[in-house]
């Protein structure tokens, strides 16, 4: 006989048999039909339904340009380019953050100068952003973490006042708003990720939008090798065999296969950001009142996307280290994740920005604590209590 209280781990019985992954995406007979359209259609690369799927969510956001771009790095990367990032100049970013903004910036031979996070939200205020400005200061990159939009209105006071760019980083907020701007419209340019684990996706793409079309237009003819922005056109009965490069760009457009999910995925966008709504109370009514887990705050003034349910375990509490719970969880048959290790705890920038363990107190604090929980939509009711279930057996279990 197996004990159901013991952990899989140590010899009990697994609440699943099968593997939950900790993410996948929400891919329907639509999404299906469209990528099968496309590829009768004859034109699979940038044309026009990636044309299409940037006026959708140009429409969504509610402003001017949006210009669709290979991923979320490389709309970092070209926006970068665009507000004219340089040797010398510093990017202000959080240092609870993926790679992608301070690599794009590395490679423009600019310093990414890393700031800590409010406790509560995970995310920057300009409070904080503040004390990184410099006279080199030329960007400030918040991310809206987890899809918890940003308080934009303070930073954007903030980099008025010293003549700077706010760069959102948007990868895991399309559908979030705040205060009732949806993020993507309240900055100079956002840059939003439609990689498989994001709230939309594409597989893999990006996109950035600004209200500022020259912005936009700059990403665009960049994406294309600095090609003049109707160019994609030159192989069709509506364009020309003639074009000018008028920059040095890069090859980091979007395609039409990818747009086309893109475009059934913005018809869901509701659904899609309600379902892992409701994923997120579920754990937050489950998880409150378990003594050796902080649940992420969800209040928000307006809507959070959900992108990451991060999770804090206690190890005074729950007498084992985050590591092994993050063990015993997967034992249980559910995956996991971690978001994200600090950047300056990584070898690379520890090397080529100096930075030592111990400077980000809160970031390190919540790092080491730190689990993603799966949340998206394709999870069934199941799946949902599975997790749950996994989580409180483990804590009851482990918790003195
Ligand atoms: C996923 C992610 C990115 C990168 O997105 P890609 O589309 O894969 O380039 C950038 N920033 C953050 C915070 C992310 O989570």
């Amino acid at each position: 006989m197996t004990d159901a209280t013991l952990p899989a781990s140590e010899g009990g019985t697994p609440v699943r048999a099968d593997f939950l992954p900790f993410a996948q995406p929400s891919i329907g007979q639509e999404e299906i039909d469209a990528v099968v359209d496309t590829l009768k259609s004859g034109w699979l690369t940038v044309g026009p339904r990636t044309r299409r799927f940037e006026e959708v969510v140009a429409e969504y956001i509610g402003v001017r340009g949006a210009a669709a771009v290979s991923s979320c790095s490389a709309g970092l990367h070209l926006a970068m380019v665009a507000f004219g990032v340089g040797s010398g100049d510093e990017v202000i970013m959080p240092v609870l953050n993926f790679a992608a903004a301070a690599n794009m910036a590395i490679h423009l031979g600019a310093r990414p100068v890393l700031v800590d996070v409010e406790p509560e939200t995970l995310n920057v205020t300009a409070e904080i952003l503040e004390t990184g400005i410099t006279r080199r200061t030329k960007l400030l990159i918040p991310i809206h973490f987890a899809g918890r939009p940003c308080e934009m209105e303070p930073i954007l006071d903030l980099a008025r006042s010293r003549n700077l760019k706010v760069l959102g980083d948007g990868a895991h907020a399309m559908g979030a708003d705040n205060a009732g701007k949806k993020v993507g419209s309240a900055a100079d340019a956002t840059s939003f990720s439609f990689y498989v684990t994001k709230c939309v996706t594409t597989g893999e793409g990006g996109m950035v939008t600004s209200d500022d079309t020259s912005v936009t237009d700059k990403v665009a003819e960049l994406s294309l090798h600095g090609m003049s922005r109707d160019a994609w056109k030159r192989y069709s009965d509506r364009g020309s065999w003639y074009y000018e490069i008028v920059d040095a760009g890069y090859k980091y457009n979007m395609s039409d296969i990818q747009a086309a999910i893109g475009l059934c995925q913005m018809r869901r966008i509701d659904e899609l950001r309600n379902a892992r709504d409701r994923i997120a109370h579920a754990y937050d009514e489950a998880f409150r009142d378990l003594s050796g887990v902080v649940v992420p705050t969800l209040r928000v003034n307006g809507h959070h996307a959900h992108h990451l349910y991060p999770i804090k375990v206690d190890p005074a509490i729950l007498g084992v280290p985050r590591g092994a719970f993050i063990d015993s969880l997967k034992a249980e048959g559910i995956g996991v994740s971690v978001h994200f290790i600090p950047l300056h705890l990584h070898p690379f920038f520890r090397r080529h920005l100096g930075y030592a363990a111990g400077e980000f107190p809160i970031t390190e604090s919540y790092y080491e604590r730190a689990i993603s929980l799966p949340i998206y939509p394709a999870m069934t009711t199941k799946d949902v209590s599975d997790v749950i279930e996994a989580v409180t057996k483990l804590h009851n279990h482990y918790a003195r």
